[in-house]
């Protein structure tokens, strides 16, 4: 469905931005991947996304928190393959602390890479996909774009600007086959969840498993997290011709979180 379109998957080398990229190279698009590592690992993920594919797979190393690195990597991708037709902003931190306490590197940081990199990606690829007149931009937000929790200030307000910032480019491109949505996911156990199930687990003297529950049913009805290879179908769906005019959406895929 997708042989012929070039992809850039921010923050692919792990989780959700991995789930993503492999099922959009899965479909036959190119994937130019990125994120931080081991270069060795990263190397070998690259290749075995492509002997599970029919794909090319790249790997730039840009950092999400610095735009010309930002620019560099849709320009190396466009390089290579002649477009770039897919952008998933994916890439994202996490830091929990009360308002008072919070660092302020800390919030500049989050703000950095779970916001502002999504601007400045959508705005050096989008031209590109104007000159096709096809496009999918796909912004990794969070169910947290839609509502808040304490201690998750910098993160809660990334999250709800990115929401905006998917309505305003989904605007922008209404009247052409560009898209803009948003992905709202619940928890998904991923090494940024597991960072804070092993906080809860150590502040409340909980074992992994009852750690990893409580977190879960705090927020979650379903009581399942939501897996990697999901959110990588919906990616998959949203640059399928049946997703045309869906523009400017926030699609939760949260186990019911938003639903209460
Ligand atoms: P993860 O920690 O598994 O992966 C994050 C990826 O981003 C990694 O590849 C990492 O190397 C990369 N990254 C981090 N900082 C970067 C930077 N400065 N430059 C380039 N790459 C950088 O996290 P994840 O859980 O897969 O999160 C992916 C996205 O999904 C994030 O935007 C996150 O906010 C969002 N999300 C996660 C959950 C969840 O429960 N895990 C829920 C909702 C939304």
């Amino acid at each position: 469905m997708l042989k012929g379109k070039t992809a850039v998957v921010t923050g692919s080398t792990s989780g959700i931005g991995l789930g993503i990229a492999r099922a959009l190279a899965q479909s036959g698009a190119n994937v130019m991947l990125n994120g931080f590592g081991d270069a060795q690992a990263i190397e070998a993920l690259r290749v075995e996304l492509e002997r599970e594919s029919s794909s090319e797979i790249g790997y730039h190393g840009a950092d999400m928190q610095q735009p010309d690195e930002i620019a560099a990597l849709v320009d190396a991708a466009a390089r290579r393959w002649g477009s770039v037709d897919i952008l998933v902003n994916n890439a994202g931190i996490q830091h929990v602390a009360p308002l008072e306490a919070f660092p302020e590197d800390r919030w500049d940081a989050v703000i950095a890479v779970n916001l502002s990199a999504a601007f400045h990606s959508t705005r050096r690829a989008l031209p590109l996909m104007r000159e096709r007149g096809w496009g999918r931009i796909i912004n990794i937000a969070s169910a947290h774009g839609l509502v808040a929790s304490v201690h998750k200030a910098a993160y809660v307000a990334a999250k709800h600007g990115i929401v905006g910032l998917t309505k305003v480019t989904a605007l922008e491109t209404a009247q052409s086959g560009i898209t803009c949505n948003a992905i709202c996911p619940g928890w998904v156990l991923t090494p940024l969840v597991q960072k804070q199930i092993d906080a809860l687990a150590a502040q409340e003297g909980l074992s992994p498993l009852q750690a990893k529950q409580r977190l879960l049913l705090e927020k979650q009805p379903s009581g399942e997290f939501t897996t990697p290879e999901e959110i990588g179908g919906l990616a998959v769906f949203l640059c399928s011709a049946a997703a045309n005019q869906i523009r400017g959406a926030s699609l939760s895929i949260d186990g019911g979180w938003t639903a209460q």
